[in-house]
This record gives C-alpha cells, sequence and structure tokens, in this order.
C-alpha cells in the first residue's frame, strides 16, 4: 500500500517522518500522475486558501473530488475535505458532509494544546490546534469520532477521515492505525 502525502503547502513532512517511522511506503503528491500512483491521501494541515489555489492549479481538485480510496484531513485539510466552510463562505472538496468555520478559535488564541477523546472508547488523547477550524453542522452519514469539550473534533464518513486538531503532532497513533485499517480495506466503510 502506498500512501500519499499532498505535498503542495503545509506541514506535509511531518506526515513523511510518521509514515516512515510506521513502515509504510509514502509518496509526496504534487501532481495528477503522482496521485494516480497512490492508495490513499493525507491532507496536511496549512493555509487551506493557498492549498485549495495550488491543488486548482496543479490539476489535483478535481481528482480529489474522485479519488476513491481512504483520505485523511487535518486543520486546513478538514476545511478542503468539507461540503462548506465559512470565513468566507465557501464550496469546499464536499468528501465530508459537514461545514467549518475557518480560525473559529479566535486571532488570538491561535494554538493550543489540551486532552480530547476518542470515540466510541473515549480513549483521552493530546490535541494540538493551530488556527484550528471548527465543525458547525454535521449533515448525514458522518460519524462523530473525536471530540474535545464536547464538541466533534474528528469526524468520518465511510473511508474519509477529518480532524481539526494535528494528530502528527502528538504521540498518539491510534488515528493512524484507523487510518491504515481503511487503508488496506479494500470496499470503503467496512471497518
Ligand atoms: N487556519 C488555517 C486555514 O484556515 C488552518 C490552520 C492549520 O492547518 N493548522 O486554512
Amino acid at each position: 500500500m502506498l500512501a500519499g502525502i499532498l505535498s503542495l503547502q503545509g506541514d506535509y513532512s511531518v506526515y513523511g517522518h510518521i509514515l516512515k517511522s510506521l513502515g509504510s511506503g509514502y509518496l509526496y503528491v504534487k501532481t495528477p500522475d503522482e496521485l494516480r500512483q497512490v492508495d490513499s491521501v493525507i491532507i496536511p494541515g496549512g493555509e487551506s486558501t493557498t492549498m485549495k489555489k495550488l491543488a486548482k492549479e496543479n490539476g489535483l481538485w478535481n481528482l480529489l473530488k474522485q479519488f476513491d480510496g481512504p483520505i485523511l484531513g487535518t486543520c486546513a485539510g478538514i476545511i478542503l475535505l468539507a461540503l462548506k466552510s465559512q470565513n468566507p463562505i465557501e464550496e469546499n472538496l464536499g468528501r465530508l458532509n459537514i461545514t467549518v468555520m475557518r480560525n473559529a478559535y479566535g486571532s488570538q488564541i491561535n494554538s493550543f494544546s489540551d486532552t480530547g477523546r476518542l470515540l466510541p472508547d473515549g480513549e483521552k488523547v493530546e490535541m494540538v490546534f493551530i488556527r484550528a477550524p471548527r465543525i458547525v453542522d454535521i449533515g448525514t452519514e458522518v460519524e462523530v469520532i473525536a471530540e474535545y469539550k464536547g464538541e466533534p473534533v474528528g469526524v468520518r464518513q465511510h473511508n474519509i477521515l477529518g480532524f481539526t486538531f494535528h494528530p502528527e503532532l502528538s504521540d498518539n497513533l491510534s488515528l493512524f492505525k484507523l487510518f491504515f485499517k481503511l487503508s488496506s480495506t479494500k470496499k470503503a466503510g467496512v471497518v
């Protein structure tokens, strides 16, 4: 299995180090040809507006709308996977039936780390939020898989995972294990 890491902008190299340490094959994806080679995609944190512009310019935007393997998006990544984002209002990839509010924790508190919970088992994990969005609306077929102070911060729709925090910046590997499990399952949504 080859995991693709969208590498147009943002903290993609951290994912390279993690996948390497977990023994997973990976490819930094910047072109349509590279996207066609991978079985799954990680969309990292960064600046969603810049990443969206570059994805369009590089011919990746429409391919990401159709990509049928698992996708994991964190922070800017979940913004791009959402149906809509607010602040400003925009339509995004629509791979997750959710609406997110960009930079929703305010301008002063740009970044913080705290303990949240993975659902359904309630496992406590450290969550790092960096100018994070908030999930403000959740539509059908979307399951909440992580929460912080009673708010959804991680969701799953079939084989698409999105987190408003940065799982790659804490030690907990549960979410990567879920992503790998989805990646090794041929049919979507059966894990
Ligand atoms: N605030 C950024 C955005 O709106 C996301 C920040 C991040 O990915 N850490 O795109």
